[in-house]
C-alpha cells in the first residue's frame, strides 16, 4: 500500500473502533465519553503508531517493557509524537521497574504491593504520579498474570497509600475461547471487585477490560477503558 492509503486504513479502522465502542455505550445507556479507548501497538512498528497518531489518537498500550521502552526512544524524540501517552499492560518483573518508572505513564499490570513500593520509590519526583492499575486474574487459572480476586481490594487499599503512584482502578482479561455468558461472568467479577474497592479507595476512575472481540460485552459489564490491537492496526506479526 502507499503511505496514503495506509494513512486512511488507520483513520478507517479509529473510526470503525470509535463507533463499536459508541454503539455498546448507547445500548447501555451509557455516555460516550464513559469509556476510553487504548491502541494495544505490541508487535507492531511504529510506522502503525505514527499513521494512528497522526489520525488524532494519542493513548497506545505495549505488552513488554523492553518493546516500549524502544519504542517511546524513539518516538518521544519526535516532534510529531512526542505527547503520546504511554501504558504498559503486560507482565512487570522487577528489576525492569526502573526503566518503567522513568519513561511510562502508566501500568495496569501491578499483581504485587512489592512492584508498587518499587515503582513509588523509583517514579522521578519531578514527574507527575504514575498511574496504575491492579491486575486481577479473573480467568480462574487459565492465567498466571493478576493477583487472585481475594486478595485484590487489599492490594488496592495497600498501593493506594503509596506516595508517588495514583491509583487508577482495576485490569483483568477473561479467558480466551469462552463461550459470551462465561467471559459476562469474569467481566461481572472483575467489575464486582471495582465497585467493592471503590468504596475503600476514593477517586478510581478505570476499570480496564474489554479488547477487540469482546469490548461490546465489556462494556456493558462497566468498562471504562477498553484495550484494542487487532481492530485498530490488522493482525499481528509472530512473536519471534
Ligand atoms: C494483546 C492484548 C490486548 C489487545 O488484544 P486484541 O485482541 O488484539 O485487541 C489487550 N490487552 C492485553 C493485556 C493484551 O495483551
Amino acid at each position: 500500500m502507499t503511505a496514503s492509503s495506509e494513512a486512511s486504513q488507520a483513520t478507517s479502522r479509529l473510526l470503525a473502533v470509535r463507533q463499536r465502542i459508541a454503539a455498546a455505550c448507547r445500548a447501555s445507556r451509557r455516555a460516550e465519553s464513559s469509556v476510553t479507548l487504548l491502541a494495544v501497538s505490541k508487535l507492531q512498528p511504529t510506522q502503525k503508531i505514527r499513521e494512528l497518531h497522526a489520525a488524532g489518537h494519542r493513548a497506545f498500550g505495549e505488552n513488554y517493557v523492553q518493546e516500549a521502552l524502544a519504542k517511546h526512544a524513539e518516538l518521544s524524540g519526535d516532534v510529531h509524537c512526542h505527547d503520546i501517552e504511554w501504558h504498559l499492560i503486560g507482565p512487570l518483573q522487577s528489576n525492569k521497574t526502573r526503566a518503567v518508572a522513568e519513561t511510562l505513564h502508566w501500568v495496569h499490570s501491578v499483581d504485587r504491593l512489592k512492584i508498587a513500593e518499587r515503582l513509588s520509590a523509583q517514579r522521578p519526583p519531578s514527574l507527575p504520579p504514575l498511574n496504575v492499575c491492579i491486575q486481577v486474574n479473573i480467568s480462574d487459572e487459565a492465567s498466571k498474570s493478576g493477583c487472585a480476586p481475594l486478595e485484590a481490594v487489599p492490594l488496592a487499599v495497600a498501593v493506594s497509600k503509596l506516595p508517588n503512584l495514583r491509583l487508577r482502578g482495576l485490569m483483568g482479561m477473561p479467558a480466551p475461547g469462552l463461550a459470551p455468558e462465561a467471559t459476562r461472568a469474569q467481566f461481572a467479577l472483575l467489575a464486582a471487585l471495582y465497585a467493592e474497592a471503590s468504596t475503600m479507595v476514593p477517586g478510581m476512575d478505570t476499570l480496564s477490560m474489554g479488547m477487540s472481540d469482546d469490548l461490546e460485552l465489556a462494556i456493558a459489564c462497566g468498562s471504562t477503558m477498553v484495550r484494542v490491537g487487532t481492530a485498530l492496526f490488522g493482525l499481528r506479526p509472530a512473536v519471534a
